[in-house]
C-alpha cells in the first residue's frame, strides 16, 4: 500500500486526554480515532492489525474444532427478559427503543440469543456437543470507559458458546478452548497468564481469565514464584494454619477510643498490634446482614463472603443500616452482643486469637480481651480475606506475589443456567427431555490490540510483533525527487508485492526526517531504505524491534527478508 493513498495521520504531539502509552501511541501513529467517550473509528492500519489479529483466532478456532457464525448486535428485550439480565445488567446495558416503541438492546455478549437459537434448532443428545463463536461488535455502557480500547464502550469481541449433553463433555470442551486460548496470546506475543477467576453469582462454576502482565492493568493477579499457580486477587485462596494462641484468657474490659475509627487508628490508640485486633463490617447478604470479622490487618473479599455463603449479591451495609442495627458509628462495631438475627462469620485467623480488641457497639468504645465462645459467637469460620505478597502460595509450592493484568479473554462452564431459562433441552439416548450444559469463552479483540501495545513499544513508538503487524516491512525512498532512487523503491514496491511479502511504501515527498520518526512510531518490523547506494543497487535494511542495520544488494532482498520474516 501506497502512503499516499492510504489514512495515516500521524501526530507530532501527545494527545492530552491519553494517559496510557497504548492509547497514546495509537493515537499518534493514525491506527484510531475517538469519535465518542469509548467509541473508535479504526483506521486503515487499525483495522489491518484488528484483521490479523482476527486471523489468529479463525486458524485456531478452525483447528479447535468451533464454527463461525455471526448474530445480530439489535436484540429484543424479551430475550433478555428471560434470563432476568434485562433487569440486573442495569446501565451498563446499551437500550433503545425502535418506531413501534418495542424495548431493545444492543448486545454487550450473546448468551441469550445462542441460547435460544440452539434451542430452536438442535433437539438431539446426536447434535451435541456444539460449539460456537463469532467475532462482532459489543456495546457496554461502561461507567468509566478510559485508556482507549482497554475499555471501550462499543468493541469487538470474540465469543464462543458450546453446548454439552454432560459435565464431562462441557470439561473436554473448556479444556480444549483454553489450549486455543493459549496458542492464540502466544501468537499475538502476549506475555501473559490464565488465571483462576471468579465465576459471578449466575451459577456457573469453573473460569479462567487470561491476563496479559502489564502496569496499567486494572486486575491484580496473586502468583507463586515457584510454581504455575496463578489466580485474580479476588479468588486466590488464602491456605496458613493459623496455631491457636496459648495466651490465658484476660477479663474484657470495655475502654474509651474518642474518635478512634479505622483498625490502623484503634490499634495506635491502644499501643497493640493489629493483628490482634478485629475488623468487623455489616454487609447485606442478599435479603439478610451479617456482621463479617477479620483479622485487624487483612482486608475483608466481598467475592469470597459470597461464595462462602452460597449468596447471589453481597454488599456492605450502608452507614445508616449499621447504625440502625449495631447502635454504633461504623468504626466502633464489633462482635461482643450483637443483636439477635445478625448472623456472624469469621475469618480462620480469629479462631486462632486470644484477648483480642474490637468495637464494642457502643460509639467510641472499644473492648479489649475479647474471647469467642465466651464473649462472642460466631455462626462460621471461612477463608474471608485477600491473599498478601508474601503470603504462603494455595498450592503449597513458593511464595505469593502479585502482578497486574490486562484481562484479554475468559473461558466461563456457565452450567445450565441460560439453557434452563432459555429453554435449551435435548432427547437423550433415552428419549428422556434433558437440559443442555453450556460453556462460553470470550476474547476483547480489540483490547488485545491494546494490550500488544502494551507490552511492544519503546520511547520511539510501537514495535508490531511479526504476526500481527499491519505490514511486514516499510519502504522508504530517502529522496524520491532522486531519479534513481524513486525507480528503484518503485521497483521494489512491485517486487514485494508480487512476492507477497506485504509493504507499506511511503511515497510522500516529505522530509527523510518525518519519515523515519513516522515509521517507528508506526512500528512495522522491517524498514527497507533506498538511499544514496541506489546508484549501486544497495538499500538499507533496519529491525524495528533489534534495531539493528545492514546493506542489502537488491538482488537478495527478498531472499533476506523472507528469512528475516520467517
Ligand atoms: P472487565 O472485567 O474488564 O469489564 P468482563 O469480564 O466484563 O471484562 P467479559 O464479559 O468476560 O468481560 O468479556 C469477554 C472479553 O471482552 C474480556 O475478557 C475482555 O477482553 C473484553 N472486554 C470486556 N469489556 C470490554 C470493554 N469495555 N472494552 C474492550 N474490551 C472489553
Ligand atoms: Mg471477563
Amino acid at each position: 500500500m501506497r502512503h499516499s493513498q492510504t489514512l495515516i495521520p500521524t501526530l507530532k504531539e501527545i494527545p492530552a486526554d491519553a494517559d496510557i502509552k497504548s492509547h497514546q501511541l495509537l493515537l499518534r501513529a493514525g491506527y484510531i480515532r475517538q469519535t465518542a467517550s469509548g467509541v473508535y473509528s479504526f483506521l486503515p492500519l487499525g483495522n489491518k492489525v484488528l484483521q490479523k489479529v482476527e486471523a489468529i483466532v479463525r486458524e485456531e478456532m478452525d483447528k479447535a474444532g468451533v464454527a463461525e457464525m455471526l448474530m445480530p448486535a439489535l436484540q429484543a428485550a424479551e430475550l433478555w427478559k428471560k434470563t432476568g439480565r434485562w433487569y440486573k445488567m442495569g446501565g451498563e446495558l446499551m437500550r433503545l427503543h425502535d418506531r413501534h416503541d418495542r424495548e431493545f438492546a444492543l448486545g454487550p455478549t450473546h448468551e441469550e440469543v445462542i441460547t435460544t437459537l440452539i434451542a430452536d434448532e438442535v433437539k438431539s443428545y446426536k447434535r451435541l456437543p456444539l460449539s460456537i463463536y463469532q467475532i462482532q461488535t459489543k456495546f457496554r455502557d461502561e461507567q468509566r470507559p478510559r485508556f482507549g480500547l482497554l475499555r471501550g464502550r462499543e468493541f469487538i469481541m470474540k465469543d464462543g458458546y458450546s453446548f454439552h449433553a454432560t459435565a464431562e463433555s462441557l470439561d473436554e470442551a473448556y479444556e480444549n478452548m483454553y489450549q486455543a486460548y493459549t496458542k492464540i496470546f502466544t501468537r499475538c506475543n502476549l506475555n501473559f497468564r490464565p488465571v483462576i477467576a471468579d465465576s459471578g453469582a449466575m451459577g456457573g462454576k469453573d473460569t479462567h481469565e487470561f491476563m496479559a502482565l502489564s502496569e496499567v492493568g486494572e486486575d491484580t493477579i496473586a502468583y507463586s514464584d515457584q510454581s504455575d499457580f496463578a489466580a485474580n486477587i479476588e479468588m486466590a485462596e488464602v491456605n496458613i494454619t493459623y496455631p491457636p494462641s496459648e495466651e490465658p484468657l484476660k477479663e474484657l474490659e470495655l475502654i474509651d477510643t474518642p474518635g478512634q475509627k479505622t483498625m490502623v487508628e484503634v490499634s495506635a490508640f491502644l499501643q497493640l498490634p493489629l493483628e490482634q485486633g478485629v475488623k468487623s463490617l455489616l454487609f447485606k447478604v442478599d435479603e439478610r446482614f451479617v456482621l463479617v470479622l477479620a483479622r485487624g490487618d487483612r482486608d475483608i473479599n466481598d467475592i469470597k463472603l459470597r461464595h462462602a455463603l452460597g449468596a447471589k449479591e453481597v454488599e456492605l451495609a450502608s452507614v445508616e443500616e449499621t447504625k440502625e442495627l449495631l447502635q454504633a458509628e461504623v468504626g466502633s462495631i464489633g462482635p461482643v452482643n450483637v443483636p439477635e438475627g445478625i448472623e456472624v462469620v469469621a475469618d480462620h485467623a480469629i479462631a486462632a486469637m486470644r484477648n483480642l480488641y474490637c468495637g464494642a457497639n457502643q460509639t467510641d468504645k472499644h473492648y479489649l480481651n475479647a474471647n469467642a465462645d465466651r464473649d462472642f459467637h460466631v455462626d462460621g469460620y471461612y477463608d474471608l480475606c485477600f491473599i498478601k505478597e508474601g503470603d504462603p502460595s494455595p498450592d503449597g509450592k513458593g511464595t505469593i506475589q502479585f502482578a497486574k493484568g490486562i484481562e484479554v479473554g475468559q473461558v466461563f462452564k456457565l452450567g445450565q443456567f441460560y439453557a434452563e431459562k432459555l429453554g435449551a433441552q435435548y432427547l437423550n439416548e433415552q428419549g428422556k427431555q434433558e437440559i443442555m450444559t453450556m460453556g462460553c469463552y470470550g476474547i476483547g479483540i480489540s483490547r488485545t490490540v491494546a494490550a500488544i501495545v502494551e507490552q511492544h513499544h519503546d520511547e520511539d513508538g510501537i514495535i508490531w510483533p511479526m504476526e500481527v503487524a499491519p505490514y511486514l516491512t516499510h519502504l522508504i525512498a530517502v529522496n524520491p525527487k532522486k531519479e534513481e532512487q524513486s525507480a528503484l523503491a518503485e521497483q521494489i514496491y512491485v517486487e514485494l508485492q508480487e512476492a507477497n511479502i506485504s509493504v507499506l511504501y511511503d511515497d510522500r515527498q516529505e522530509r527523510p526526517g518525518l519519515k523515519f520518526k513516522d515509521s517507528d512510531l508506526i512500528g512495522l518490523p522491517v524498514r527497507i531504505t533506498v538511499g544514496k547506494a541506489a546508484s549501486e543497487g544497495y538499500v538499507e535494511c533496519k529491525l524495528r524491534e533489534s534495531g539493528e542495520q545492514f546493506d542489502v544488494h537488491i538482488s537478495e532482498l527478498q531472499d533476506k527478508l523472507k528469512e528475516l520474516l520467517s
